[in-house]
């Protein structure tokens, strides 16, 4: 899973600059054209989710680091109902993980739809050079005659009706004559490939459905295999990527373009199909299906709730743009699919936020602690750096007094084998604070620990010279009991006890971990009260925190945890 980084496009690409394959091309505007040009092209029909975003890094980062430009194109030839939310989510994901498609001054945003009517002259050309026909055959016969792998198919009656039949068929297809199913555009290939995608492909399909682009004008709509490298020519696309699962389809990619070609609808150079591994990520399902399944069964709390895999649920989870990107840089991209592991997504955000979080501290599982011989007023300013690496960042101070929080697993009565934490008779230093000695502790009548005692050294300081005799094994965290803020704390963990629980044949709601979410009431440190919605903090021994950026509010921020210090995906 950590395969040194490597991507094997950007040797493809160089050899293209290096022959000047795409060089010194125009578009019909007489617009220089950058000799490379990738597009990502989603179809807006659900949220983008970790997987679109290594395509993303490939898509718009090979464009970028190669000066050319990427295009941000909806492929929305399916007729669907407008889904402006997915439109524009999509687009503020892309934005939100640092990429854009201004290039140059000039935008490139498009809509796969609006290219309809030149596919369709397309088409009818096809029929007119004798490449496509319209078949008449039944869905079942059509089906049967393909054939099956390793036996060739059975030549369509309809096959080698005249053009002058197949155009007029198409025309009145278009027209709206013929239901659905009745009869189908076809390109006209070899029904005896070996390669199942060239035994005459279906081209354009009936269907009597409104589109959220083009309205009621179609009722017959083009197939994704025949529309997408038209797409891509249109744009004047020189690089397609795209996942292995379009490998075996790339043959009629390169049919379909060299016969518009021929044509005269494009000029060489083509744009050329490239595939590579698609991201497979454990402990994570990225199937917009199932996605789309768990919101709508109120498994999660939405589309962009913090344990989901989408852009919008890695973003309120607190992940970065930049560790996102760090980690599709790690993963690489190679011809070979394979199966990342979560803690190598996770790694990537605790390197990126360890320099960036500001410190601070967080007691999740209160327990009391009363230092017994501090005045009962007093208030003593202990400091702390912002950020132990960066002096420069300066300080955060926050008050030391009699009662404190400290976490629960900080105390135990019988301590056990190489416990050097609190336990009576034990020293330990208070972070940032004093050494403090302890004495025992209150129970309630059930036996459990309710409050803990201890006595304070009031020249162990830390920063002040006495501090220097006092050695002590442990050193915990506390917030002071009346000046702590108190906050909703979201501990999040893996959505799925299963590291797979997408795979073959298994349900996948099956794999869920039930404890994913916990939602607690915690003690901060005073200053966590400005922090701003989707800010960053390393709560000290604990991990990465985010104050949620919708449920914050001025002066109560909610906070999600994003990651915890360690990785805990290995075993
Ligand atoms: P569907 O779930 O409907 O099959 P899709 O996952 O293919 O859709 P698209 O909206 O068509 O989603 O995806 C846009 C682009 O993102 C495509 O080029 C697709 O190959 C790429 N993509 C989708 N999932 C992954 C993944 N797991 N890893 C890498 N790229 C992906
Ligand atoms: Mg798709
Ligand atoms: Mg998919």
């Amino acid at each position: 899973a950590n395969a040194p980084s490597s991507n094997f496009l950007k040797g493809l690409i160089e050899a293209d600059l290096a022959s000047g394959k795409y060089t010194n091309r125009t578009d019909h505007l007489g617009h220089p054209l950058p000799p490379v040009v990738t597009r990502f092209p989603p179809e807006p029909n659900g949220y983008l989710h970790i997987g679109h975003a290594k395509a993303i890094c490939v898509d718009f980062g090979l464009a970028r680091d190669f000066g050319g430009r990427c295009h941000m194109r909806f492929d929305d030839t399916n007729p669907t109902k407008e889904e402006q939310e997915y439109v524009d989510t999509i687009l503020d994901s892309v934005k939100w993980l640092g990429f854009g498609w201004t290039h140059d001054g000039r935008e490139h945003l498009y809509y796969a739809s609006n290219y309809f009517d030149k596919f369709y002259e397309i088409a009818e050309y096809l029929i007119s050079a004798g490449h496509a026909y319209v078949d008449s055959q039944s869905a079942e016969d059509m089906a049967k005659n393909r054939g099956n792998f390793g036996e060739p198919g059975k030549n369509s009656p309809f096959r080698d009706r005249p053009t002058a039949e197949s155009l007029d068929l198409f025309r009145r297809m278009k027209a709206g004559e013929f239901k659905d199913g009745e009869h189908i555009l076809r390109a006209k290939i070899d029904m005896a490939s070996p390669n199942m995608n060239m035994r005459d492909p279906a081209i354009y399909r009936i269907r009597h459905a409104h589109h959220h682009n083009t309205g009621d004008k179609w009722c017959i709509y083009p197939m994704y295999d025949y529309a997408h490298p038209l797409e891509d020519a249109i744009e004047y696309v020189s690089h397609s990527l795209c996942t292995l699962e379009f490998q075996d389809h790339r043959p009629f990619y390169d049919w379909v373009l060299e016969r518009a070609a021929e044509g005269g609808f494009f000029k060489h150079p083509l744009p050329q199909q490239i595939e590579f591994a698609r991201l497979n990520l454990t402990y994570a399902v990225t199937s917009k299906r199932k996605l789309l399944q768990m919101v709508e069964e109120k498994i999660v709390d939405g589309w962009d709730d913090p344990r989901m895999p989408t852009i919008v649920g890695l973003r309120r989870r607190g992940f970065t743009p930049e560790s996102i990107q760090l980690f599709c840089e790690r993963i690489g991209v190679s011809k070979a699919d394979s199966w990342i592991d979560m803690g190598v997504l996770e790694g990537a955000l605790r390197d990126d936020l360890d320099e960036k979080a500001p410190r601070g501290v967080a007691v999740l599982r209160p327990l009391k602690l009363i230092i017994d011989n501090f005045p009962d007023e007093l208030s003593v300013e202990c400091t702390a750096p912002v950020h132990p690496h960066f002096p420069e960042r300066g300080h955060r101070t926050f008050p030391i007094t009699k009662e404190l929080w400290i976490e629960e697993e900080d105390f135990m009565e019988v301590p056990s084998k190489g416990y050097f934490r609190l336990f009576p008779g034990n020293k330990v230093r208070l972070r940032y604070g004093y050494v403090v000695e302890c004495t025992g502790c209150d129970k309630d009548e059930n036996g459990k620990v309710i409050a803990v005692h201890c006595n304070y050294f009031p020249d162990s300081k830390s920063g002040t010279e006495g501090s220097a005799n006092y050695k002590v094994k442990g050193n915990i965290h506390w917030v002071s009991s009346t000046h702590a803020l108190e906050a909703e704390v979201r501990l999040y963990d893996r959505l799925f006890a299963d590291p797979n629980p997408d795979a073959g044949g298994k349900d996948f709601k099956q794999a869920l971990n039930p404890n994913a979410k916990e939602v607690i009431t915690a003690y901060l440190e005073q200053g966590m009260k400005a922090a701003l919605p989707d800010e960053k903090f390393q709560f000290e021994r604990h991990g990465y925190f985010v104050a949620d950026r919708v449920d914050s509010t001025p002066g109560k921020p909610v906070f999600n945890r994003v990651v915890t210090l360690k990785d805990s995906w290995g075993s």
